[in-house]
């Protein structure tokens, strides 16, 4: 096991979450749980980061936010959508102005669910996600690591209500 298995960084962002995970999230980096002690730490910077832990659902707005961030971590990198709204959309997947889960804008690698999700689950999840991140890391020094683009074509997880997608009907009603 490499040293960046040994102590990955994370990089948690908040899509739209309704704050529920976010604070399971911060429970696993308080002296509860104390993720530290395993050398798991959190960054602000995407170029530093190994693990991006993703919490909420994905919309219009924060779409293009999500996949610039992914696209400045470096490889090789594991994405882990955190809860179920980052899962598949969760309550929200009905919402007009909800897209759904992460996955719509970007490769998903590890899928933990909850409402909210426990930091035993995070950890866990972190953990399947190092796994991953070591085979990537050997792929990439064989040169054989396949590249993982972002979502471009988000019809199929837009809304349609009577034929229309309702995303396209909220942006022509403000531009009235
Ligand atoms: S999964 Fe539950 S707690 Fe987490 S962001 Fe969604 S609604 Fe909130």
């Amino acid at each position: 096991m490499t040293a960046t298995a040994k102590s990955p960084w994370l990089l948690h962002y908040d899509a739209s979450s309704c704050n529920g995970c976010d604070i399971e999230v911060l429970a696993c980096l308080t002296p509860m749980y104390d993720v530290e002690r395993f050398g798991i730490i959190n960054t602000g910077n995407p170029k530093h980061a190994d693990i991006f832990l993703v919490t909420g659902s994905v919309n219009e707005q924060n779409i293009k936010v999500l996949q610039q961030i992914y696209e400045q971590i470096p490889d090789p990198k594991v994405v882990i959508a955190c809860g179920i709204c980052a899962c598949t959309g969760g309550i929200f997947r009905e919402c007009y102005n909800t897209l759904g889960g992460v996955d719509n804008a970007i490769p998903v690698d590890v899928y933990a669910p909850g409402c909210a999700i426990r930091p035993e689950a995070i950890i866990d999840a972190v953990v399947t996600g190092l796994g991953i991140l070591e085979e990537r890391r050997s792929a990439l020094k064989e040169n054989r690591l396949a590249p993982r683009p972002v979502v471009t074509d988000v019809t199929a997880a837009a809304k349609i209500v009577d034929g229309v997608r309702v995303d396209e009907a909220v942006k022509a009603a403000l531009e009235v």
